[in-house]
């Protein structure tokens, strides 16, 4: 049941002293390359002098600003001949960062997500479609590369082309997939149109969701969907990409790789350390990567360790789901919403189909929010006074979650925008005000 039992299961102390050892080393490391290097001859770093993984408080963070303003080989800490593969961040915001990998790293990787894999039952027999995104984005070749270590058939199909996804899974018998949920909800939609059964056609039996925010109503609703096993995954490129935090069959939470991550959850506004089960801004280090270490850096995803031992067995601590990053949260009428809360809600009411876009708007200085709603076709077929009545109980729901009454707008499935990668869920137009109304 476990890839690697000495490491999975290893007793907490003997794991702080792995930590030690690796941190040190990777601070040795780190200091070959420039950003690094400056930093500690500046401020004196001795790795030698970090005692107990703690002491890394006294080392700055490393930022997104800083990898860019470093870009591209600030961080590199090898020669640039060992490297032999990049990876890139979506960068949705500004230019993207990029990470160097030597042939170490690419098999330390590829170990963790056999790991993850195999920890939630994947097997050599079982056939692995990979549909995410084969190219700069991690969720491709990374899992490709675990999929191929663990032994399993591994189908790099990557996204699109929907109807050849499902044949694919058909003409050879695919049980395990691993996708971004919002493209889950896409081929369901698919499946449902070309009359597709999952539970008689197709031989499903896990898939991974992961790479943006997703809540339990969209895990479940794949579930029952596809008849399988979900599994959440997180993961993002500065630390690799997927790999880094897993759901274990226990689904209480994601196994932190902590031989492999130092974990830090701070405040997010005076960096200051949380305790356990306190919710605030995830900050990792890297404990094994050769070509390209990073120290301390900082996510911006909220997140929150559960305290408690899981009864798998596995002694490395679990993250609670991530609901969504620090600069996520939409200020709307002074009151703070994560998109997430509104996915919760849209995908416990069963009229509503698999896709929803928040748009904010700003009329005389007042903000407005008008969520469109992807509904079942069916639904169009009834009278403008059951319209009419959806749209109401929808808004009456959210505003019992969210304490602000939405404006809903239904539309029929496949009408909203789509990206090709991961989902744009908000449409922020307050900076264009709309005068009058
Ligand atoms: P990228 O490096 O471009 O792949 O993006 C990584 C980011 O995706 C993370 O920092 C998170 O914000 C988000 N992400 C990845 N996996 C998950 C997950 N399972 N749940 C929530 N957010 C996730
Ligand atoms: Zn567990």
């Amino acid at each position: 049941m476990y890839w690697n039992q000495h490491l999975e299961t290893m007793p907490r102390e003997v794991l702080t002293k792995l930590q030690l050892e690796r941190l040190q080393w990777t601070l040795r490391q780190a200091g070959k390359s420039q950003h690094y290097g400056k930093i500690f001859a500046d401020r004196g770093i001795e790795p030698g002098k970090i005692k107990h993984p703690e002491d890394i408080r006294r080392l700055p963070f490393t930022t997104k600003e800083n990898l860019r303003a470093r870009f591209p080989y600030g961080l590199l800490s090898v020669d640039l001949k060992e490297v032999v593969r990049l990876h890139s961040s979506s960068g949705t915001t500004g230019q993207a960062t990029v990470v160097f990998h030597n042939h170490k790293d690419i098999e330390n990787w590829a170990d963790l997500i056999a790991r993850c894999m195999y920890m939630t039952g994947v097997r050599q027999d079982d056939v692995f479609q990979n549909l995410t995104g084969y190219g700069l984005f991690t969720g491709g070749l990374g899992f490709h590369y675990g999929g191929e270590r663990l032994g399993a058939l591994t189908i790099p199909s990557g996204t699109g082309n929907t109807k050849r996804q499902i044949l694919l899974m058909q003409q050879f018998g695919t049980t395990v997939i691993h996708l971004i949920p919002s493209y889950a909800m896409r081929i369901m939609q698919v499946m449902e149109e070309l009359g597709v059964d999952p539970s008689s056609d197709l031989k499903l039996r896990i898939a991974f969701l992961g790479a943006e925010p997703h809540s339990e109503e969209v895990r479940q609703r794949v579930e029952r969907y596809f008849g399988v096993e979900a599994y959440n995954s997180y993961g993002l490129s500065e630390m690799n990409g997927p790999g880094v935090a897993f759901e274990c069959p226990e689904k209480v939470g994601m196994h932190i790789w902590e031989d492999a991550f130092l974990v830090e959850i701070v405040e997010p506004q005076t960096l200051e350390p949380l305790e356990e089960g306190q919710e605030g801004e995830l900050v990792l280090t890297t404990l094994t990567r050769e070509a390209m270490p990073i120290i301390r850096y900082r996510t911006n995803d909220l997140a929150r360790i559960l305290p408690g031992q899981c009864p798998c067995g596995r002694t490395h601590r679990r993250l609670a789901r991530i609901m969504g990053r620090t600069d996520d949260m939409l200020i709307i009428k002074g009151v703070n919403i994560f998109p997430i809360q509104v996915e919760q809600t849209l995908m416990e009411i069963s009229e509503v189909g698999q896709n929803y876009l928040i748009i904010l708007e700003r009329r005389d200085g007042i903000d407005t929010m008008r969520i469109q709603v992807e509904v079942r076709s069916e639904i169009f077929q009834e009278d403008m006074r059951y319209l009419k009545g959806l749209e109401q109980k929808i808004a009456h729901e959210l505003r019992n979650e969210l304490l602000v009454t939405p404006k809903i707008e239904l539309v029929e499935p496949n009408t909203l925008p789509r990206s090709p990668g991961k989902a744009v869920r908000v449409e922020d137009r307050r900076m264009f005000e709309t005068a009058g109304s």
